[in-house]
C-alpha cells in the first residue's frame, strides 16, 4: 500500500493527464468518452475507500494513450518501478509499445523504460534484446541503451561483450569521470586475463593485460596480475619491473604489491636491492604495512632490538595502531612477569580497536569493508576502493 501523500501527487498528475487526453479527444465517439469517465470515477471511488491497488488499475485503464498523455504514463510507470511495483510498471510500458499512434522516438522511449523494468526484475535476457534493438535502430536513446548493456554484461561477467559495447560509447557518457571509460575497459580486460590464467593460457593473458594497460596506463590491477604471472613463471626481473610501476600508478595501492615485490627480491637473492627499494618507498609513501615490512627485514639482519627501535622511531613521526601492535609483539618476546601481562593486555585492547574498523573504503561512495574489491559493491564503480589511511589504518 502506498502512502497517501504520494498518492495525492499521483492523482493530480493523472487528473491533468486525463483532462489533456479528454480535451485532445475532442469530438470523438460519445461512448468512449463515457467509458473513460466511468473508469476515472471508479478509480476515484477506490482511492476514497483507500484501496490503492484498485485505484491505480482503474486510472491506468481510464487514461487514454495519446502523444499528449505519454509523459504522464511514463512518469507513472517510472514511479511504480522505483516503488518496486515492477509488474505494474511493465504493464504500463508494454501498453505504450502497443500504440501505433505514438512516434518512433516516443516508442523508443517506452522501449527503454520497459528494458529498465526488466533489468530491475532481473530479466536480463529480455532487457538485452530490447536494448540491442535500440542500438541497431540507431535510436536517440542509443547511448542510454549502450550504458545499460555494459551494466548487463558486467553483471553476467560477459567481459568481451562489455568491452565491445563500451567501445561504442562516447567518453562523456561513460562512468562518473572522464577517466571512467578507460578504467572500466581495463578492468574488463583484467577479468579476461584472469579467466585465461585459470586455463593456464599465458599468451592470451599477456595479450589481455597489454590491452588493459593500453586502455588505462594507471591500471594497478593489470600490473599486479601481470607481475604475479611473471613471478609464477620464474621471470623475477620482469615481475619486479611490472610491480614497481604501482607506486607511480597509484601510491595508495603500494601495499597490495609489497609481498610479491619482497618475494621477487628474495628469489633474486638481492637483499640490498630490496632494502633500497623499501627505504625509497618509506621516504615518499609511508604506511604501517611498509614500516612493519621494513622492521621485519631489520629484525632478520640486526635482531629484535633494532627492529623495535625502528618501529618506535617511525611511530613518533607517524603513529598507527598496526605498527604499535607490532612494537608490542616485539617487546613481548623479551619480557616476563607483570610487564608481560600488561603488554599482553595492551595488545589485546589495540587489536579490539582495529577489529571494529574496516581496512578499505571507496573514494566515490564511502563503502567500507575488510577486502579489496575491484568493483565497488556500493556504487558499482571500478577501481575506487583503496586501503584506509590514518591512525587506525595505513
Ligand atoms: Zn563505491
Amino acid at each position: 500500500m502506498m502512502d497517501f501523500g504520494l498518492f495525492f501527487l499521483l492523482l493530480v498528475a493523472i487528473a491533468i493527464g486525463f483532462l489533456l487526453g479528454w480535451r485532445a479527444r475532442g469530438k470523438r465517439a460519445h461512448s468512449e468518452n463515457q467509458r473513460s469517465s466511468q473508469g476515472y470515477f471508479r478509480g476515484l471511488n477506490y482511492l476514497l475507500n483507500e484501496q490503492a491497488d484498485g485505484a491505480m488499475d482503474a486510472f491506468i485503464d481510464a487514461l487514454e494513450v495519446t502523444p499528449e498523455t505519454l509523459e504522464t504514463h511514463l512518469a507513472l510507470g517510472n514511479l511504480l518501478r522505483r516503488k518496486g511495483e515492477i509488474t505494474k510498471a511493465t504493464k504500463i510500458h508494454q501498453n505504450l509499445l502497443a500504440r501505433p499512434s505514438l512516434t518512433t522516438l516516443q516508442l523508443h522511449g517506452a522501449q527503454l523504460e520497459l528494458a529498465r523494468d526488466f533489468i530491475k526484475a532481473g530479466l536480463l535476457d529480455r532487457a538485452e534484446g530490447l536494448l540491442q534493438e535500440l542500438v541497431e535502430a540507431n535510436s536517440q536513446y542509443k547511448s542510454e541503451a549502450l550504458e545499460h548493456l555494459v551494466e548487463i554484461y558486467q553483471d553476467e561477467r560477459e567481459w568481451a561483450k562489455a568491452i565491445h559495447v563500451a567501445n561504442q560509447l562516447s567518453h562523456r557518457r561513460f562512468g562518473k569521470s572522464a577517466h571512467g571509460r578507460g578504467r572500466a575497459r581495463a578492468h574488463f580486460c583484467c577479468e579476461l586475463a584472469e579467466q585465461a590464467l585459470e586455463k593456464k593460457d599465458v599468451i592470451n593473458a599477456r595479450r589481455y593485460l597489454r590491452q588493459a594497460l593500453s586502455y588505462d596506463k594507471q591500471s594497478v590491477r593489470a600490473s599486479l596480475l601481470w607481475g604475479d604471472m611473471e613471478y609464477q613463471l620464474g621471470n623475477y626481473r620482469e615481475a619486479l619491473k611490472l610491480l614497481q610501476k604501482v607506486p607511480v600508478q597509484n601510491p595508495n595501492m603500494i601495499i597490495e604489491s609489497l609481498d610479491l615485490v619482497c618475494d621477487c627480491y628474495d628469489k633474486l637473492g638481492d637483499k640490498r636491492g630490496l632494502h633500497r627499494y623499501l627505504q625509497e618507498l618509506l621516504t615518499h609513501y609511508p604506511s604501517s604495512t611498509l614500516v612493519i615490512r621494513i622492521a621485519e627485514e631489520i629484525r632478520w639482519a640486526e635482531g629484535d632490538h633494532a627492529a623495535a627501535d625502528f618501529i618506535a622511531q617511525q611511530l613518533r613521526q607517524r603513529p598507527t595502531i598496526k605498527a604499535l601492535i607490532r612494537l608490542i609483539e616485539l617487546h613481548l618476546l623479551r619480557s616476563d612477569g607483570r610487564a608481560r601481562e600488561n603488554l599482553q593486555l595492551l595488545k589485546q585492547l589495540m587489536e579490539r580497536v582495529l577489529e571494529a574498523k574496516p581496512d578499505y573504503s571507496c573514494g566515490q561512495c564511502g563503502f567500507t569493508g575488510n577486502q579489496l574489491h575491484w568493483l565497488c559493491p556500493g556504487c558499482k564503480s571500478w577501481g575506487t576502493i583503496t586501503a584506509i589511511t590514518g591512525v587506525e589504518g595505513e
